[in-house]
């Protein structure tokens, strides 16, 4: 599929689940619902998806899409990836990936779903809130699956230049050379020492107990490294999916050097 990045930007969920679905059934990957999320106001269900690729491989690497999917270049890079999944992805890496964790966010372009609320909290109240059903959806699918690397794909839709949160115990070469593969592409790196009041150096947000996805998963010990990219929203889609793509292939190779 050669992607017409002007139409795929207007995507609605239906759509977007339409067209992956498609190249998974092409690729035979396999593809499954693993939950609903009800949005109630309209009426309809939002079936949530995991794409599983490889999985007898020995290393594991969930990536999550899409968590608050109005940054949709997350997403929308598996119209890529699954389009060519043999080139884009490790045959020695197992993949467990949730194309869109937060559907309604996704068809309505804003960052909050459906319910209000901001998805990317994984915590024990939210694992029981009412409106944080597809936290729960995730977390259940995931948690008897110990991970080496954890990637949740977001974007700064304010910034020009690219940036990550980052977990470790000890300083993580693998982080440093993503920071070391944007430095001089498109705008760079994040220069600034800060950003939203937490500190940042060299592109890196390191061990921000945030309450995310990535902050839970590896401080429950249930990911060895745990990461959120930050693509920038101000580039044009097309370059954001190339990010997220190279991302995802330098993290993988890490595992199999
Ligand atoms: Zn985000």
């Amino acid at each position: 599929m050669k992607i017409n990045y002007q139409e795929v930007e207007n995507y609605s969920y239906a759509k977007y689940i339409y067209e992956l679905e498609k190249l998974c059934h092409i690729h035979k990957i396999d593809m499954e619902i693993i939950g609903y999320e009800e949005f109630e106001k309209i009426g309809e269900k939002y079936p949530l998806y995991r794409i599983t690729v490889n999985p007898k491989a020995a290393k594991r690497v969930c990536i999550v899409a899409g968590v608050q999917a109005y940054e949709i270049a997350g997403p929308l890079c598996m119209l890529e990836i699954f389009s060519n999944p043999h080139e884009m992805l490790s045959s020695q890496v197992s993949y467990r990936i949730y194309p869109c964790i937060n559907p309604t966010s996704f068809d309505l372009r804003q960052r909050m779903d459906d319910d209000g609320v901001d998805l990317n909290e994984l915590t024990p109240q939210t694992l029981h809130g009412r409106k944080y059903g597809e936290v729960k959806v995730f977390y259940d699918d995931i948690k008897d699956w110990e991970m080496d690397i954890f990637i949740s794909l977001h974007e700064d839709v304010d910034l020009k230049e690219f940036y990550a949160y980052v977990f470790e115990n000890n300083p993580e070469p693998v982080y440093r050379k993503i920071i070391d593969r944007w430095r001089n592409d498109f705008y760079g790196v994040l220069n600034d020492k800060e950003i939203y009041g937490d500190k940042v150096v060299d592109g890196l947000i390191i061990n921000d107990h945030d309450n995310s996805f990535e902050d839970y998963l590896f401080t429950n010990k249930m990911a060895k490294l745990a990461i959120c990219t930050e693509t920038p929203g101000l580039l044009p889609l097309e370059n954001r999916v190339r990010m997220d793509i190279d991302n995802v292939r330098i993290l993988s190779e890490h595992l199999i050097d």
